[in-house]
């Protein structure tokens, strides 16, 4: 309204400051009450205007818009947040005032005030309160410089707008919250997938800032705990992680994808190096304790890392590299940071052809079993034979277990895989013994961790021993080390259900996580197997040796039995043999054999062995 235009009816007034408010969103509420106030302010010839809104959370009330626009707001604002325990009593009313009030100077205790603290000249104050239900959310008020009478039509209808203000910020609030489940995670407060997305779309958007990073952060078999402890625990500990990673990454957008998966971006633009530093600093950080239950657990997470620049990657490129990445680390076993390689999109397809055809196989018969015998080094007598799975692949020929056994995992049929594995190799084992010939043999089947974790896998071992008429002590499962020291709580409890079924435990490739020494004593094992790795270059790395010897003092000090494995050389063999193992596996012994030839060797007995048997060097 202009000067010179007629004054309107309050009743307009209301009318068209409903209308404007009406139009308020949670973008332009600000803007839109600073416009209304201004309309205010000059109907009613006053000189301040403000709205507030109380935050009952802190008792406070905060500033939300104010006309006119002071000259120099001070950097932070004093007005801005102020608590109602440090305010004047004049303002702490507006945190329950439910009817509006006006102040004028005649009123002492006001004045007195306000001359104290601002040392300013006499005003006169209305203030209307923003009420919803029972709860004042805020406070409308008009200052005038000197006195001002406010007739009670006047009052009547602040008092109407007062209401509409409410309803404004009642409707933003919801808004707001609407917007915040939308792009949020229920369980973390994190940002969710969409949000995510969001966010990368304008990173990524042409002339933005680059490169961008995306890790993606994958926690290792976090299913355990929910299956062993409850999903309660498996929430508290996905919460406990969240929170780490906010702490450390405090300006990146951090989205939670679901399950235990989480998506972190860094603010600003970040090369790879920089991407990778921080992913190890976070794997270290996610690694670290958590008390779950009065339980201490550790868990610890792969993290897959790439970067896209703006205007040539897309938003899904980003995602889907930095997933790959992740699946990378995890396949290497886990517990890593891989950044994203152009060769790794390559194994991509390979993963996804393995992934397609692998369901099928383990149904219909490419899969199938080699035996790899492990002898008595001294004699050349077979003691015990370890089944290794191999597929035969339509296009791809014949393929290892290391291609695919991590596909299958990470596709949850490892269970299916490792159950045919189990029935398949028993099968066999009890058709030696119809046979004669494998009295006394030990079968060695090896167990994929996922296996090792899955609800009752002790009890399903057991049926089939019972299935196929196998004693105790003639089957032995493999587990590799570093799945032991992972899950100490949780594979003890299964390793003594195995016991209690009259299973044999070894542990796998034994040497690779060495942790495990200090919990030997208190797990129900029975058997070492002394990884490859340090077999190989035996007589020629002398750390190897130390290595290997220390694992025989350790195999006879808690009483194990102790197997080498990879033995490729006679060296190596006569090193063994020297150091007191003789149990041993590998090329030079023998290659892997088919189910036929492996029952002909145990009809032999024993198979040749062209080095020196005495155990001097
Ligand atoms: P592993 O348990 O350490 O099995 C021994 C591996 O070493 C076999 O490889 C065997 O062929 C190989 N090997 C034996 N002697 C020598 C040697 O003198 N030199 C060298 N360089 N290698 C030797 P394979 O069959 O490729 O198996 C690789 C891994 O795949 C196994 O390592 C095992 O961890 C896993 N695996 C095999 N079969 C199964 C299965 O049925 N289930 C599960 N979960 N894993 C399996
Ligand atoms: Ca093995
Ligand atoms: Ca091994």
């Amino acid at each position: 309204m202009s000067a010179d235009s007629p004054p309107i009816s309050l009743d307009r007034l209301v009318t068209t400051v409903a209308a404007r408010l009406m139009a308020a969103n949670a973008a332009t509420s600000v803007v839109v009450s600073q416009e209304v106030l201004a309309v205010l302010v000059e109907y009613f010839d006053v000189d301040f205007s403000f709205l507030r809104h109380n935050d009952h959370s802190v008792r406070a009330s905060v500033l939300i818009a104010e006309w006119p626009l002071r000259p120099d707001v001070p950097d932070p604002d004093p007005l801005k947040v102020v608590y109602f325990a440090d305010a004047d009593p004049v303002f702490a009313q507006a945190e329950h005032a439910k009817t509006p009030t006006v102040f004028r100077p005649d009123d002492d205790d006001y004045q007195k005030r306000i001359a104290e603290g601002r040392s300013l000249p006499q005003t006169s104050m209305a203030a209307a309160p923003l009420v919803s239900g029972d709860v004042t959310t805020g406070v409308l008020g008009f200052v005038k410089i000197g006195d001002r009478e406010w007739k009670p039509e006047e009052i009547n209808a602040l008092e109407a707008i007062a209401s509409l203000f409410a309803q404004v910020q009642a409707r933003v609030a919801a808004e707001e919250r609407l917007r915040y489940l939308a792009e949020h995670d229920d369980l973390t407060g994190l940002h969710n997938r969409r949000a995510l997305i969001e966010h990368l779309d304008e990173r990524l958007a042409e002339g933005r800032p680059g490169p961008v990073a995306a890790l993606y952060v994958d926690l290792d078999r976090l299913k355990t705990i929910n299956d062993y402890l409850g999903h309660s625990a498996g929430d508290w500990f996905i919460r406990v992680l969240a929170e780490r990673l906010r702490e450390a990454t405090e300006t990146s957008m951090i989205a939670r994808l679901g399950g235990d998966e989480f998506v972190v971006v860094p603010a600003a633009p970040t090369s790879a190096e920089e991407a990778e530093r921080l992913a190890g600093r976070l794997c270290a950080l996610l690694r670290q304790r958590v008390s779950v239950d009065g339980e201490m657990l550790t868990r610890t997470a792969s993290i897959g890392v790439a970067l896209g620049s703006p205007g040539r990657d897309s938003t899904s490129d980003l995602l889907r590299h930095a997933d790959q990445a992740v699946l990378t680390a995890k396949g290497a076993g886990g517990n890593q940071v891989a950044v994203f390689s152009d060769e790794m999109s390559l194994r991509t397809d390979y993963r996804n052809d393995i992934e397609l055809h692998l369901q099928d196989v383990i149904e219909n018969g490419a899969l199938f079993l080699q035996y790899l015998p492990e002898v008595d080094m001294r004699t050349g007598e077979v003691l015990a034979t370890e089944a290794l799975v191999r597929w035969n692949h339509p296009t791809r020929g014949l393929l290892s277990p290391a291609s695919f056994i991590a596909v299958a995992e990470s596709i949850n049929l490892a269970g299916d895989l490792g159950r045919w594995v189990l029935r398949t190799a028993c099968a066999e084992f009890a058709r030696w013994r119809a046979l004669g010939v494998a009295e006394g043999i030990v079968l060695r089947v090896n167990v994929s961790p996922v296996q090792l974790v899955t609800d009752g896998f002790a009890a399903s071992v057991a049926d089939v021993l019972r299935e196929f008429d196998l004693n105790r002590g003639s089957v032995c499962l493999e587990i590799t080390e570093s799945v032991v020291v992972q899950d100490m709580e949780m594979t003890s409890v299964t390793l003594a259900g195995l016991r209690d079924a009259g299973v044999l435990v070894a542990i796998d490739d034994f040497g690779t996580g060495f942790s495990v020494l200090s919990h030997l004593k208190s797990l129900p094992v029975d058997v070492l197997k002394i990884d490859r790795g340090f077999v190989a270059d035996l007589g020629t790395n002398p750390d190897d040796l130390a290595i290997v010897r220390a694992v025989i003092a350790l195999a006879e000090a808690f009483e194990l039995e102790l197997v080498a494995e990879g033995v490729e050389t006679e060296v190596a063999a006569r090193t063994l043999l020297h150091h007191g193992c003789h149990r041993a596996q590998g090329f030079l012994l023998s290659r892997p054999l088919s189910g036929d030839d492996m029952a002909a060797l145990l009809a032999k007995g024993r198979v040749a062995v062209h080095y020196s048997a005495s155990p001097s060097v």
